[in-house]
């Protein structure tokens, strides 16, 4: 079953900044750097799209794979680095031309910086007396066109957001409240492409919030504002597909594919927690353990078995976590301020 929202959103939405940066990546063959991978093990092409920092639909396009099966045993990879994101530093200073009406106000407000930043940095400056023409210098998070988490997840701002797309194994619900950094994105359409790979009759993802586009506040959420948080609903055994959330059991919980998951996206190191019922971790526990996994193995990885207010574990248990995951992952480089 396919989502109506997927062919929705891929047909009448098309993210400005992806058709650009795609153009980007295919046309300027000097910023880009191609090295070839051979598939082996127990390796996808989600895994090969987390290793190298790459999104794995695009890294369908490289390789010309219709789907994602393909790529089994055929020749090597064809992985595309772009070296100018991956070099790509501090803030790009940015010129700000005084207007008419201007106020320092104003012109925080419009590139999403603070007033006193504005302040620190044209000391030389008299906010009450700004002259049209008059050049202010400031330091804007995303001026080269990156996307950027500014801030914390509870109080932050998005620049640049990724209008997150249906992927292989994703369904996105609502575009409009489906905006993260690049690595936030990639990273769920990889683990979820890696899941497709698997298990190929596995459900569909559905993806709730991410953030807004330029981040800030969404309601009913307290995070959800700096692009590096999102809400997924669980694997549901028997390849059940959802349309949306739904409390989970023992009975309907599909502890493997969940673990596969979880798992794939922590082994990045960059997942800072994933909230999941208390009820719901002690099912991944016992398959863990059944897997081979230590008492003290586990430790790190679930708070299970020390109780819902026990210290520790990425895999945490956050109130009303019963219906969907909430995962949210480390600043990255090219994030400002961020916490
Ligand atoms: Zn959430």
């Amino acid at each position: 079953m396919v989502w109506v929202g997927c062919w929705v959103m891929a047909f009448a939405v098309p993210a400005t900044i992806t058709a650009e940066e795609s153009q980007n990546s295919e046309g300027d063959d000097e910023d880009v750097e191609i090295i070839y991978h051979e598939l082996n093990g127990d390796e996808t092409l989600g895994t090969v799209a987390l290793e190298y920092e790459v999104n794995v639909t695009e890294l369908k396009k490289w390789n010309e794979l219709e789907s994602l099966y393909e790529a089994n045993g055929v020749e090597p990879l064809e992985v595309r680095i772009d070296k100018e994101t991956s070099n790509s530093t501090s803030p790009r200073p940015v010129v700000h031309v005084v207007r008419r009406g201007d106020t320092f106000e104003d012109i925080a407000r419009q590139y999403g910086v603070r007033i006193s930043q504005v302040r620190r940095w044209n000391q030389n400056v008299d906010p009450r007396r700004l002259q049209i023409g008059q050049q202010l210098h400031l330091h804007v998070p995303g001026a080269d066109g990156h996307p950027v988490s500014w801030g914390r997840a509870n109080s932050g701002r998005l620049f640049n957001g990724i209008s997150m797309e249906c992927s292989p194994g994703l369904t996105v619900r609502n575009e409009s409240r489906s905006y993260g950094t690049q690595r936030t994105i990639d990273m769920l359409q990889a683990a979820a492409a890696d899941v497709q790979e698997r298990w190929p009759d596995a459900p569909e993802l559905v993806v709730g919030s991410l953030s807004l586009r330029q981040g800030g506040p969404m309601r009913p959420h307290r995070s959800h504002q700096s692009g590096r948080d999102a809400d997924l609903t669980y694997y549901h055994r028997g390849n059940v597909e959802l349309p949306d959330f739904r409390d989970m059991s023992a009975e309907t919980f599909d502890a493997v594919k969940n673990w596969h998951f979880f798992k794939t996206l922590i082994d990045t190191g960059e997942v800072q927690f994933i909230f999941v019922d208390y009820e719901l971790q002690a099912i991944l526990y016992e398959y863990a353990r059944s897997i081979g996994y230590t008492e003290s193995d586990l430790e790190e990885l679930l708070q299970y078995p020390r109780g819902r207010r026990g210290a520790g574990g990425i895999i945490r248990h956050a109130r009303g976590h019963q219906n969907h995951f909430h995962i949210r992952f480390e600043c990255g480089d090219l994030d400002q301020n961020c916490q």
